[in-house]
């Protein structure tokens, strides 16, 4: 069986094209800066150099054209024809209330995804443009749709819920719904069989920390908490969103500054975290190097993006009633060890003990990164979510015959 996996962002495209019997990648690749003037795909062929095309991609649908085109290429694509592609599996962001597991692509799913997107108005509009143009092309393929915000539905209402009038909720859906689900979920699972023990019986609090930046409390193998909430703003400090702030700083940068909700949430979202406290980037390679070379802003900005991150450790913890392990993963979780080591500083007392050597050495590579003797495991996994979503797509077919 082969599985498309297509992961759209707001002006991005990203593609895996997978070999399910080997769960071995064909071709991945981007389609980047969609709708600009310097658009491009970036694709490499079975793990070789990559290749760079510039092409003018106005929208999604023509991206979506652009990854047939070369799967298909006469010279050097991997298919013959598009009916060799048995089906698509579709990442979408945000799935609202209603959907809150993988589901085939059916009239009334489009119409439930279309629903949703006030609430993700540009990933959920993107991915909707490209679920169609899918639609269009490979109209005799099944897609199946799997959702980001779906793996946090299990979290308790108590904990799913802002306490603003409750009719917001019943009428604007206004609740905690959660992000990075499908890699939170992922790294559970692996974090599970690599300690050879049944997820159902452990306590995990997994680190997304990339761009954005989530944490999630997995109690026996469920969503239990998470960081994030009725957007991807909340919780830990990002690289360019300011995590959890008191709400009334918007009211005060209105009245006092005059500034409009546009200006506002612009600056929130893309000018604060460790870029607005550093003013010198959102990218932690650059931030370590000035920390070095004794910024004392970027060293703040890096203090409290780890100060944010271990308090949920303390707050997961305690609502799960124990802990056994704790994944780091995304971009900064798998790659940068001085993040991790600061995270879990001092945390002896609780049985978080960190190797420090190891930890040095997992950059990009599962490893298990606490001593031995840690009574609680601390562990570097590299997030998959195009093998979950490919997973997903493959059982949601199985169930199907
Ligand atoms: P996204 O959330 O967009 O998927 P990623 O998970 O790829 O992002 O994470 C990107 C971030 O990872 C970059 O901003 C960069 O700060 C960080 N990063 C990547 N490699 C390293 C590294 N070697 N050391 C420190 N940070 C790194």
């Amino acid at each position: 069986m082969k599985i498309l996996v297509i992961n759209s962002g707001s002006s991005s495209l990203k593609y895996q094209f997978f070999d399910m019997e080997s769960e071995k990648v064909i071709v991945k690749g981007n389609c980047e800066r969609i709708s600009q003037v310097d658009s491009k795909i970036v694709y490499s062929i079975d793990g070789q150099e990559e290749i760079e095309t510039e092409v003018k991609i106005n929208n999604h649908h023509e991206a979506f054209e652009n990854i047939i085109r070369i799967l298909t290429d006469d010279n050097d694509g991997v298919i013959s024809d598009m009916s060799e592609i048995d089906a698509i599996g579709h990442r979408i962001v945000h799935g609202g209330e209603k959907l809150v597991r993988p589901e085939i692509l059916t009239e009334k799913v489009e119409e439930e995804i279309e629903e949703t997107v006030p609430l993700a108005p540009l990933h959920n509009a993107a991915a909707l443009e490209v679920l169609r143009a899918c639609k269009k092309i490979l109209s005799n393929i099944p897609q199946v749709t799997v959702f980001d915000t779906a793996f946090h539905s299990t979290i308790p209402k108590y904990a799913q819920m802002y306490a603003i009038p409750y009719k917001f909720y019943e009428d604007d859906g206004i609740k905690k719904y959660g992000f990075h689900g499908i890699s939170h979920e992922y790294v559970s699972n692996r974090a599970a069989e690599m300690l050879k023990k049944n997820i159902k019986s452990l306590n995990i609090i997994t680190f997304h920390l990339g761009n954005g930046s989530s944490c999630t409390a997995i109690k026996r193998g469920t969503s239990f908490e998470t960081s994030m909430g009725f957007t991807p703003i909340d919780g830990l400090v990002m690289g360019t969103r300011c995590g959890s702030i008191d709400v009334a700083i918007i009211k005060y940068l209105s009245k006092e500054k005059g500034m409009s909700i546009e200006k506002i949430d612009n600056i929130l979202n893309k000018e604060s975290g460790v870029l607005g406290i550093s003013g010198i980037s959102s990218d932690f390679r650059d931030l370590a190097t000035h920390a070095n070379n004794g910024n004392e802003r970027a060293r703040l900005a890096l203090d409290m993006f780890c100060y944010s991150a271990k308090k949920y450790i303390g707050s997961f913890l305690c609502i799960m009633g124990g802990l056994d392990v704790i994944v780091f993963t995304g971009g900064i979780g798998e790659n940068a060890p001085f993040i991790r080591s600061e995270i879990v500083r001092n945390l002896e007392f609780l049985g978080i003990e960190l190797d420090e050597e190891n930890n040095k050495k997992a950059i990009g590579e599962e490893m298990f990164v606490s001593t031995i003797g840690s009574k609680i495991c601390v562990v570097v996994i590299p997030t998959n979510e195009e093998l979950l979503i490919a997973r997903e797509t493959k059982k949601a077919l199985k169930k199907e015959e």
